[in-house]
């Protein structure tokens, strides 16, 4: 935990937990050591993906390490304008509407991520009459994904076979731009995992868009770097990778990647005290004030969350030397942060951080879930 997080919460009042507390300073400085890491020559322009987290502090805060900003919807894309208005936009994400892309246009958007030949189709006739749009076709790969957290198969993109059938549709559409290629295959790769799969985008876009006659091309390796909340000290390797893809970087043409969790991760906390103690059927429990309705993340991922348990009043009852499983106030037993984890001691008043509540926390929650009071928001300015 930073310093500068641990005095802030020494400074809460008991009325403020929940809480969510970002460090802008060390999202910065995070972010700045990616940014130094891909920054010599071959390296990839960086997006961020702004669904990890589009809070409009961490959005201005990531915004001058990277190149542009990745968005899902229509919302997000409007969303992103309002915080950080000269952004980059990459615009993806399956079942975009007419409402959509036609924002998409008229917000003009950098790059369209088309994800089907009906999409490009309607972006096409979207589009004529306002003097076309730049385009990336998204290919979904197959291929060996061992290790992944997340394989995106399914419905995201066109295999290479769908993705034939863009070809009379680009042809009969001149007024579509056709950049490049992009590619998000799977979350939760480290950088050797990670650089092999560029590797196998690279083989398969490179010679496809060539035979699409498109110069100065552009390919997206996606996001999707692994963050690991069972080691939190085991960052994503970006001097590891940096190095690997400026080696396979050819002149003439552009890399860019979206990554969205890695990026944002580290820089938030989840705060709240003990609200009771118990033991049940043999297990011992810490009933927390607030709940997985406020940072779904331990349930979406099944995973017991990384906290940092501080001390407080001990004015109740205790647990000492056991397993406890740390649970929240919903009336469900899906609510859970961690299970049977070894604790010295925790007593009602003990506060416990959850670290790594800067992505997919908060903004993927259903927080109004039983009506509890909503966390309250803290942000630690930069230097
Ligand atoms: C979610 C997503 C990302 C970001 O993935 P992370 O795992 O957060 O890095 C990037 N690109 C696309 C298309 C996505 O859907």
């Amino acid at each position: 935990m930073t310093d500068s997080v641990t005095r802030h919460i020494e400074n809460l009042g008991k009325g403020q937990f929940p809480a969510y507390i970002y460090d802008l300073s060390a999202l910065a400085e995070h972010a700045h050591a990616v940014r130094s890491a891909l920054s010599g020559p071959g390296s990839p322009e960086i997006f961020y993906a702004a669904k990890a987290n589009p809070d409009p502090e961490i959005l201005r805060t990531v915004a001058p390490y990277v190149d542009g900003i990745e968005v899902a919807s229509g919302g997000e894309l409007r969303h992103v304008l309002e915080a950080v208005p000269n952004a980059r936009i990459a615009f993806g994400g399956p079942g975009k509407t007419d409402a959509e892309l036609r924002d998409a246009l008229e917000l003009r958007v950098e790059r369209i991520h088309v994800e089907s030949p009906h999409e490009l189709k309607r972006l096409a006739r979207l589009s004529q009459p306002v003097g076309g749009a730049d385009v990336m076709l998204r290919v979904n790969l197959a291929g060996d994904r061992a290790g992944a957290a997340l394989a995106m198969t399914g419905p995201f993109g066109m295999d290479p076979d769908l993705i034939e059938e863009c070809r009379p549709i680009l042809a009969a559409s001149p007024w579509i731009r056709l950049r490049g290629i992009h590619a998000h295959l799977a979350s939760g790769l480290n950088a050797e995992a990670m650089l092999r799969q560029s590797e196998q985008i690279l083989a398969w876009a490179r010679p496809w868009l060539s035979s699409a006659g498109v110069k100065s091309s552009e390919i997206n390796l996606g996001g999707g770097m692994a963050v690991d909340y069972a080691h939190p000290d085991r960052r994503f390797d970006w001097l590891t990778y940096g190095e690997g893809i400026a080696k396979l970087a050819r002149p003439g043409e552009t890399l860019r990647i979206e990554p969205g969790r890695a990026m944002a991760v580290y820089a938030g906390w989840y705060v709240t005290d003990v609200l009771d103690v118990k033991h049940a059927h043999g297990d011992a429990f810490a009933v927390l004030r607030g709940g997985t309705m406020q940072i779904r993340t331990p349930v979406t991922k099944g995973h017991d969350h990384p906290f940092t348990l501080l001390p407080g009043t001990s004015e109740g009852p205790a647990a000492e030397g056991v397993p406890v499983t740390y649970v929240g106030q919903l009336c469900t037993p899906k609510d859970v942060f961690a299970r049977h984890i070894p604790t010295d001691r925790i007593a009602v008043g003990d506060v416990v951080a959850f670290s790594m509540s800067g992505a997919y926390a908060w903004n993927i929650s259903h927080y109004n879930f039983l009506m509890h009071p909503h966390p309250t928001f803290h942000y630690l300015p930069g230097e």
